[in-house]
């Protein structure tokens, strides 16, 4: 039987509630999903991809259905290695359509049997970037309900560990 295999691509740095919604109503539409935490360490992220990838699995889990790993390199080749043929896409805004599109017919010209699917959150969320919260923690605004509880806790040490500068 074909298994209808999903991947997921982003920073999730950090992952926030924009991601979750993202995750659980993609999760039934496929046989397994792959959440990808592409390995750009920037200098200005604010946790290691190993602790962006630690951090999803302890929210969403790790099992047969779902599974959390982390990615460089060409989106496609990646989708190979896992055995998907959908990229699956949060789509915030019209601001967010432009470079989607291009990207989405991008990894189609690169590999023509993958197809991206776009879903929307929750109303709620779909004002939310990683980048946003940031900036909003490190002006101490309350983000509750937009960032789950131990994301909230890890943004808290790493801001006193690194003097209020991020991880850099
Ligand atoms: P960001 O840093 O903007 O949160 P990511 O690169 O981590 O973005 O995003 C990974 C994927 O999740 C992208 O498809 C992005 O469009 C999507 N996404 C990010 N935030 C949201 C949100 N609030 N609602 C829906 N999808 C989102």
């Amino acid at each position: 039987m074909i298994q209808r295999v999903a991947v997921y691509p982003g920073s999730f740095d950090p992952v926030h509630h924009g991601h979750l919604d993202i995750i659980a109503r993609c999760r039934p539409m496929f046989d397994r999903l792959v959440v990808a935490v592409l390995e750009n360490e920037e200098k200005r992220a604010m946790f290691s991809v190993a602790e962006r990838v630690e951090m999803i699995r302890d929210l969403v889990g790790s099992d047969g259905h779902c599974q959390v790993e982390s990615f460089s390199g060409l989106l496609v080749d990646f989708l190979d290695r896992v055995g998907a043929t959908t990229i699956v896409r949060g789509l915030r805004a019209v601001s967010d359509f432009e470079y989607e599109f291009q990207m989405a017919l991008m990894n189609r010209r690169l590999n023509p049997r993958v197809e991206t699917v776009f879903m929307t959150p929750k109303e709620d969320y779909s004002y939310l970037s990683s980048r946003l919260v940031k900036e909003v923690f490190r002006l101490g605004g309350n983000l509750e309900g937009l960032v789950p509880p131990p994301v909230l806790a890890r943004m808290a040490s790493r801001l006193r560990e690194s003097g209020g500068a991020g991880r850099a």
